[in-house]
């Protein structure tokens, strides 16, 4: 019998959850994980995943859709049998001062954040509290800690990714379900493509370590929270982000 255990990735198709997706595989994870598109990139994921000799199986799903999240981890379950980790990748940008922020703006960032973790956690929660055991990461960001001009919706998204964390760590610490969140700073990722060369500069000036990071090394964090070797560690929120000071 495999002894291989399943992982559920949101927004896994690119970024820092298809190096998540990718690490985990070589960690000896079976990957679920999913996308709004099924596109070259999600094809991408599962070649590299399975490369590795991992089961792997791809849904289109929108995360803020309960429905369609009740299917990707139905379906997922069913090929690779029962979550054990959870990461909720899945994240947008649409920056704007408020004032001049529409509502569709502000929904679509605070919902992809909030509603995906809530429905995707929600859908495996009570198979891990069953299980007693199960980890969950949550990919937040710096910018949910120390707030930037233009990203009130990004900031309240992930703030309040943060609180869920340490919250649902309270819930289900007691059923010896673990849950964690990395806050990352800048990563070269599509994520940052729409920043001019002038805004790259100004974050480069305030990164210690003057680079942006590489998703790797987020999943390489995301990996480690979800081990058996951080086993005494929930309700955290990690930063990794070169130094960063804003
Ligand atoms: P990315 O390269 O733009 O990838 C985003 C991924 O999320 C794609 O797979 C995308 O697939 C998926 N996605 C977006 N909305 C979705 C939805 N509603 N339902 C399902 N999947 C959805 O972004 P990234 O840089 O890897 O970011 C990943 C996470 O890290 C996000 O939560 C982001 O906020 C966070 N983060 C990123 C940085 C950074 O500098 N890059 C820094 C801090 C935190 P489709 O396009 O097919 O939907």
């Amino acid at each position: 019998m495999s002894t291989r255990r399943c992982a559920l990735v949101t927004g896994g198709s690119r970024g820092i959850g298809r190096a998540v997706a990718v690490r985990l595989a070589r960690a000896g994870y079976d990957i679920g994980f999913c996308s709004r598109s099924a596109d070259e990139a999600a094809l991408e994921t599962a070649r590299l995943v399975a490369e590795s000799g991992a089961g792997v199986h791809h849904t289109v799903c929108d995360v803020v859709d309960a429905d369609a999240v009740r299917r990707f981890v139905g379906e997922t379950e069913e090929k690779l049998g029962p979550a054990h980790a959870v990461v909720n990748s899945a994240g947008v940008l649409r920056d704007r001062p408020m004032a001049l922020m529409s509502a569709r703006d502000w929904h679509s960032v605070v919902g992809t954040s909030l509603d995906g973790a809530f429905n995707v956690t929600r859908a495996v929660l009570r198979g891990m509290i069953t299980r007693r055991s199960g980890a969950v990461v949550n990919v937040s960001s710096v910018i949910g800690v120390y707030g930037n001009p233009g990203q009130s919706n990004y900031a309240t998204a992930k703030a309040g990714l943060n609180g869920l964390t340490r919250a649902l760590a309270k819930e289900v610490g007691p059923y010896g379900v673990r849950v964690n969140a990395v806050a990352p700073g800048f990563i070269e990722t599509d994520m940052l493509d729409g920043m001019t060369e002038k805004a790259r500069n100004a974050a480069l000036g305030k990164i210690s370590m003057g680079r942006f990071g590489r998703p790797e090394s987020v999943a390489e964090l995301v990996a480690f929270l979800l081990s058996d070797s951080a086993d005494y560690i929930t309700g955290q929120v990690v930063q990794i982000d070169g130094g960063i000071a804003l």
